[in-house]
């Protein structure tokens, strides 16, 4: 009996299966006793609910029974974990359905070669091989077809020769004529025979066609999920039905305990990359729309974040400018009202800080809105009161006549220096305006000089709309009243600047006889700036980091959407081999890739629309750091999210979304 013991292939004792449907407990198979040995043609026969299916899903691995024991050549299934049981499935059994369950997006020579990938056979290997089966099978000039331009029976055949090229001992086929008409079922029929003859593999067919069911050699009858009869025994107790929820297993078989299920390894990541990418390409357009989310994302991110440096940049540099040793003192103070105009700075305070140890330079300045008339043209900006050491102060270059001298200061005299607009806008027409006379809050002021253009100025606003008069022309003319709106103070070297504005303070305070007024340094000044406008760049970089968020959201949507959908094919390809682990790597490399993409050309973008707007005279600043931020974070949101649907697609039940239409 060694000799017969060692030819059974596949061993089922006692086996029950048990469904739960809703309340009930229903039991599909009832204490299954069979043995299939190498090389058989066995037909499975009965009605529709006999339990047939279900009996070919154990024989198959992809169930278990609920009690009971099956073996496949020698190794004990219940024992087995998933990897074993992917690995087992794999090099043993090859699946032929009745729908044949082609994969629509692969010509018949991918369809065949798919199952080899799990199998770890490279590229050109497993589609040489799915070449030489499907010539094998009669099918060479159709190995570039689609499922769709094939017949019925050409896909059938299609589908047994993916049944077999991992080199499977047992094909399990599962009504594979049901859908043909009969000279292609004849066909596909003698293909199987012809298979089980010359190669001896084994043969499980169901079927409810008697017909069909005479090709074989060994019938089985089931009904109610007992096996009835079975044409290989010539007694069956077929009279034994163990009562329900009394499922006795039965003693284990003998079981192969030395050989282990050799496992195959995880897909390479080269074969995942390939497999997401052809998954991609097949949904073109869902991908651009995905990647679409993810690119306005980055690209948002990337030209926020520059927008907002450049922003700062420029503000620091113009400060910077200036000089980083200034002292800005300017009127009111913590406990002074601040109602009206704040009147405690005057000429005096400023004669007296030029007196001061430590102190290069003092500029006193009075501002006002004012309208500037030159003929029927006229302006409305800043007319500022200063004296020379405004200009001096700023490195501001004058572009026609003299900058106000202290002689003008001195004599109260009644020139103005004018800005580029101003400039622009009151003698359009007039090549040389120095010599005119313009026309401000009923005085005449003669133009003695105009400045090049400077552009924006630190606070954002236009510095070139601006005029200057003397101070003290300012104060008795414009304003009436001999009052300062501040004084810039540079100090001589900036170590001193601490100590400068100590002294300041104090001489003013003593003065005073209070402290009316605030002294602020540049540093101070360059600190608080330079917050503001970094709280504003994350504040733009946040909104735009909202949109990379919605751009994942839309990538789980849409890795959702496509795992619901092809669920027949991730069942097909758990049926095939597939291990949990490798569909959990193909629908995470998937959303990875489209983020992936999405992150590169979102960086590409954002990096363009910044050069446009530079060229459009906006302050962008280029630093390695937004688009490395934006890249990453693409990368995470894939990683996050395309975990949930990946993890729902490795937890597809294969006979489940195999049976769905
Ligand atoms: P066959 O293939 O012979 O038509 P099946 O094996 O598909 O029969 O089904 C056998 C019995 O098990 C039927 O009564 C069926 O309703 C029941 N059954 C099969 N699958 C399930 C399931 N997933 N849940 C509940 N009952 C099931
Ligand atoms: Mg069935």
């Amino acid at each position: 009996m060694a000799s017969t013991d060692s030819n059974i292939l596949l061993s089922l004792a006692g086996v029950c299966r048990d469904y739960l449907s809703g309340e009930t407990q229903v039991r599909a198979l009832n204490n299954i006793n069979l043995t299939i040995k190498r090389g058989e043609f066995l037909a499975i026969m009965g009605q529709s609910g006999s339990g047939k299916t279900t009996l070919m899903n154990i024989l198959g691995c992809l169930d278990t029974p609920s009690s009971g024991s099956y073996s496949v050549d020698g190794h004990q299934v219940n024992a087995l974990n998933v990897k074993e049981l992917s690995s087992l499935r794999l090099k043993t059994f090859g699946f032929v359905f009745q729908r044949y369950q082609l994969l629509a997006n692969y010509s018949a020579q991918e369809n065949v070669a798919m199952p080899a990938i799990y199998g770890g056979m490279e590229k050109s290997q497993r589609l040489a091989l799915a070449k030489k089966r499907l010539a094998q099978l009669g099918l060479t000039e159709r190995s570039g077809h689609r499922p769709s331009q094939l017949s019925g029976g050409q896909q059938q055949r299609v589908s047994i020769a993916r049944a077999l090229i991992n080199g499977a001992q047992v094909i399990l086929a599962d009504e594979p004529t049901g859908a043909l008409d009969s000279a292609s079922g004849q066909q596909v029929l003698a293909l199987l025979k012809q298979l089980n003859r010359d190669t001896g593999t084994t043969v499980v067919l169901i079927t409810h066609d008697a017909l069909v069911a005479q090709q074989a050699n060994r019938i089985i009858q089931m009904k109610d999920g007992h096996i009835i009869s079975d044409s290989s025994q010539h007694q069956l107790p077929s009279d034994t039905p163990a009562p329900l929820g009394n499922c006795t297993p039965a003693a284990p078989l003998q079981t192969n305990t030395k050989q282990h299920i050799k496992c195959y390894p995880r897909i390479s990541l080269w074969e995942s990359l390939c497999l997401a990418l052809g998954s991609l390409q097949a949904n073109l357009f869902r991908t651009l729309l995905t990647l679409l989310g993810i690119i306005i994302g980055v690209a948002s991110v990337v030209t926020m974040m520059a927008i907002g440096d450049g922003g700062k940049q420029q503000v620091l540099q113009r400060i910077e400018a200036m000089g980083t040793n200034l002292l800005q003192i300017r009127p009111g103070g913590r406990n002074i009202r601040a109602s009206g105009e704040i009147a405690t700075l005057t000429m005096e305070d400023a004669q007296f800080l030029t007196q001061l140890p430590g102190i290069a330079d003092v500029s006193p300045e009075r501002e006002a809105r004012t309208t500037v008339r030159f003929g029927s043209n006229d302006y409305s900006g800043r007319a500022r009161g200063i004296t020379p050491a405004y200009f001096s102060m700023r490195n501001w270059e004058i572009a026609q006549g003299v900058f106000i001298n202290n002689d003008d200061v001195e004599r109260y005299s009644s020139v103005i220096v004018i800005g580029a607009t101003v400039a622009e806008q009151l003698f359009p027409n007039t090549q040389n305006p120095i010599g005119e006379y313009v026309l401000m809050n009923n005085s005449f002021y003669q133009v003695i000089g105009t400045l090049k253009a400077k552009g924006a100025s630190a606070g954002g606003r236009d510095i070139d709309d601006e005029v200057y008069i003397p101070i003290t022309t300012a104060q008795l003319k414009l304003f009436g009243r001999p009052y300062l709106s501040s004084i810039i103070v540079k100090v001589s070297s900036t170590d001193l600047l601490p100590t400068i504005e100590a002294t300041v303070t104090q001489e003013l305070k003593r003065r005073h006889g209070r402290e009316d007024f605030m002294v602020r340094n540049t540093a101070t000044l360059v600190e608080a700036i330079s917050d503001t406008q970094d709280t504003l760049t994350w504040m733009l970089g946040s909104v735009a980091a909202i949109s990379l968020f919605v751009g994942g959201i839309g990538v789980m949507n849409i890795m959702l959407v496509n795992v619901s959908e092809r669920r027949r094919e991730i069942g097909l390809r758990i049926a095939t081999g597939a291990k949990p682990s490798d569909i959990l790597r193909q629908f995470n490399i998937e959303a990875l890739m489209v983020c992936l993409l999405g992150g590169l050309i979102g960086v590409g973008l954002g990096l363009l629309i910044s050069l446009v707007l530079q060229q459009a005279a906006i302050a962008v600043a280029f630093s390695l750091a937004p688009p490395l931020l934006a890249f990453t974070t693409s990368l995470l949101v894939g990683v996050i999210f395309g975990y949930a649907p990946a993890h729902k697609a490795a937890s597809v039940n294969p006979i489940q979304a195999l049976a769905e239409e």
